[in-house]
């Protein structure tokens, strides 16, 4: 049996965790294996218990997990606390030692149209965004003058950091299509320059894989024009955090969009949206991301077939035309969409 903590969270998390542990639940039984959920307060609903984002029982439950399954946390109701509920995510991937974000990319064929992109453009795409999570300009040296008219940022990493990242990106190149595309600033930022490095002296190991080097201004402007080029692209952490929304939305919404970020004892899997308070407890979010993220938590326990199950359950339920109200006006609600799902297991 497995332990997974669920941390719901606030907002729509709720409601889109409810059906990812709703199609688990099915996944697990098919399959024939078990799954424990132990669900823990996080973020602002944590805020509102024990007047912090990651209290002691949430953190000694996760310290004990398997996996841990993450909805969404923050909110207005919590915009002007001195410790915010995202401040809690920080914590909890330190806390678990998540410095690998992975977020894939992919696009459904019954989505195409869904797309801001035109049809021929989009169709094909099928990246995975492999983000430092831990290090970087988030985790750097800052500071505001006393008058507060000059602020910095800075942006450090270490030979050994971006080593342990590239090697995850390189691992998953190998389980797909081989070809890795490393994104950076080589030609101005120094931190940028050492990450080239790293990558190259890595590659030696990894002779199967084809790599790339690409500008990061360049990376964001070839992925709208022509997002098929790519499989594995491994960035940093501020770059990851932007270009993989850009890659998200090329897929149609950012509701369906998982994540896993790995790299410690267990790992964290979440959409990549937020609590969206716009639609919070109106049971329209669209529960897909959750749904998929729950498949990569299966993946990461070894439950490959039944990740998979879950994968091509979603597909067909987006090619019978069920969709939530972010992909089409004439729409099912989300325990509705978790039904679909769980049926066609
Ligand atoms: P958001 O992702 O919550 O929402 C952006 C837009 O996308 C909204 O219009 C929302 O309705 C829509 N949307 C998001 N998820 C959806 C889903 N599953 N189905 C249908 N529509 C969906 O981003 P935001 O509005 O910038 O942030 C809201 C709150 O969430 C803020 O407090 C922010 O700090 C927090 N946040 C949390 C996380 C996290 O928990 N990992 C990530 C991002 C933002």
């Amino acid at each position: 049996m497995k332990n997974i903590v669920v941390l719901s969270g606030d907002g729509i998390g709720p409601e889109i965790c409810t059906e990812a542990v709703k199609v688990l639940s099915a996944a697990s039984k098919k399959h024939g294996f078990e799954l424990n959920f132990i669900y823990k307060d996080f973020g602002g609903c944590a805020i509102d218990h024990y007047g912090t984002p990651f209290p002691f029982d949430t953190r000694s439950a996760v310290g004990k997990a398997d996996a841990v399954l993450l909805g969404a946390v923050g909110g207005p109701a919590w915009d002007k606390c001195a410790k915010r509920p995202e401040s809690g995510l920080l914590e909890l991937r330190s806390s678990l030692g998540a410095y690998a974000n992975l977020r894939p990319a992919r696009i459904y064929k019954a989505l195409e149209d869904s797309s801001p992109l035109k049809r021929e453009i989009c169709q094909g795409t099928d990246i995975l965004m492999v983000r430092e999570l831990t290090g970087g300009i988030y985790f750097g040296k800052r500071g505001t003058s006393e008058s507060g008219d000059r602020a910095f940022d800075t942006e450090e990493y270490s030979g050994a950091e971006i080593e342990r990242i590239a090697r995850v990106a390189f691992e998953q190149a190998r389980s797909r299509r081989r070809r890795l595309c490393s994104v950076d600033k080589a030609n101005i930022l120094d931190s940028s320059k050492l990450w080239r490095r790293c990558v190259e002296a890595l590659a030696k190991q990894y002779p199967d894989v084809e790599v790339t080097h690409m500008y990061v201004d360049n990376a964001a402007m070839q992925l709208v024009r022509c997002p098929s080029q790519f499989d594995v692209i491994l960035c940093s952490n501020m770059f990851g955090d932007i270009l993989s929304d850009e890659a998200s939305m090329i897929c149609g919404s950012i509701g369906t969009m998982p994540s896993a970020s790995i790299g410690g004892k267990a790992g964290i899997f979440e959409p990549i949206h937020g609590s969206a308070p716009d639609i919070a407890g109106q049971n329209a979010a669209d529960p897909i991301g959750a749904v998929l993220s729950g498949a990569m938590l299966l993946r990461s326990l070894g439950y490959d077939a039944a990740a998979q199950d879950i994968e091509r359950a979603v597909e067909l339920t987006l090619n019978d035309g069920i969709f939530t109200r972010d992909l089409s006006p004439v729409c099912v609600t989300c325990s509705e969409m978790g039904d679909a799902i769980a049926a066609r297991l």
